[in-house]
Order: C-alpha cells, then sequence, then structure tokens
C-alpha cells in the first residue's frame, strides 16, 4: 500500500503549514502556504508538488502561495466562497466534494463554513487537515467574518461524520484526534450534555 508522508512546517503567525506527499512517487500536496514561503519550499526539494491549497483565506495561511508557486511548481487552490469574500484567485475553485489527486492518493475537500465562509478540510486516508475550524482544545480566532453558528453546524454536520480515530491537524498548535476532542474540547460540551 502506498504510504503517506506528512511534515508540519511551522510559519510566521504560529500558523501550521502541512507538506503531505505520496512517499512512493513523490507528489505532494502544500496545506495552508503562508509566509515565508521559502521555508516551505526547503521542505519540497525532492518532491513534485501538484497543489498548493488554503484551508481558508486568512492571510497567515495563504499569503505565501503565488510565491511558493514559481519556486517549487504545483496548482493553486481554494474554495470558491474565500476567494469571493477574500478576493484571492488561483488556479482551482475547490467545491464540497472535490478531491486533489497526487500519487496514488486522492485528498478530499469537504466545505465547513463558519470561520470563514469558503473554510474548508482536506481529507486523506485517517488524517484531516481542519484549518482553523477546529483547534486542539478549541476552534480558531473569530474574526469579522466568522459565522459562529455555522461553524458550530459543520463540525457537527461534517466532521462528525468522520472515524474518530480520524487524526486532525488544525492550522495552529498541536495535531490531536476527532475522538480527543470529542471527549475534551469545550465546543463540544453542549453536545455532550444534551445527549445525556
Ligand atoms: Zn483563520
Ligand atoms: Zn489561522
Amino acid at each position: 500500500m502506498a504510504k503517506l508522508g506528512i511534515v508540519k512546517v511551522k510559519l510566521d503567525r504560529d500558523v501550521n503549514c502541512y507538506v503531505v506527499s505520496d512517499a512512493t512517487t513523490k507528489e505532494a500536496v502544500v496545506v495552508d502556504p503562508g509566509q515565508p514561503a521559502e521555508k516551505i519550499a526547503e521542505q519540497l526539494k525532492d518532491l513534485n508538488v501538484r497543489w498548493i491549497v488554503a484551508t481558508h483565506c486568512h492571510p497567515g495561511h495563504v499569503g505565501g502561495k503565488d510565491e511558493l508557486k514559481s519556486l517549487a511548481g504545483g496548482q493553486t487552490a481554494m474554495h470558491s466562497a474565500d476567494a469571493k469574500q477574500f478576493l484571492r484567485s488561483a488556479d482551482r475553485y475547490l467545491l464540497d466534494g472535490d478531491e486533489l489527486e497526487f500519487g496514488e492518493f486522492k485528498m478530499g475537500v469537504i466545505h465547513t463554513p463558519g470561520h470563514t465562509p469558503g473554510s474548508i478540510c482536506l481529507v486523506v486516508a485517517n488524517h484531516a487537515f481542519v484549518g482553523d475550524t477546529i483547534l486542539a482544545g478549541g476552534i480558531g480566532r473569530q474574526m469579522p467574518e466568522t459565522d459562529l453558528r455555522r461553524q458550530m453546524m459543520s463540525i457537527g454536520t461534517r466532521l462528525l461524520r468522520l472515524p474518530l480515530s480520524t487524526a486532525l491537524y488544525p492550522g495552529h498548535g498541536p495535531a490531536t484526534s476527532l475522538e480527543r476532542e470529542l471527549a475534551t474540547n469545550p465546543i463540544f460540551r453542549g453536545v455532550g450534555a444534551a445527549s445525556r
């Protein structure tokens, strides 16, 4: 079976960028191309970049995309609703259910609006790259365009459909799992209380 590589790159504004690659074919996806782009490019030397994709279009998560594209190649991608909200452009505008192919893998796009209108979670095998939709022990910082109710709905109806063992790779802070967040994240307290 094909083997997946995941490397975290710490960027400015404490943003986590992830380099996700097929260990056999060396094709890769970069999730959240912030700044400095050179720091991401250093991790891409042996890889063939297929996609540079933003979980959402806050500057810390997308600000390095064009520079990274010129350094490392690949096609840029983001959800169409965030392209509109933040007046950003990409080679490909994503919608819910789209798939980004790299090597023998496919990265699935789940539209999880709330933190921003075009926030997405990216799922490959048992791993989900969740941007600022959910962090270990909390959620991403609320911004003027954040719709908290919609975000909670996205988490409850979309993320919670994934297997509980799914590993979560947030846009800030440490990695976690759906199971751990369900047990410990304060945002689920209401859910737990209601079901008891
Ligand atoms: Zn954000
Ligand atoms: Zn963020």
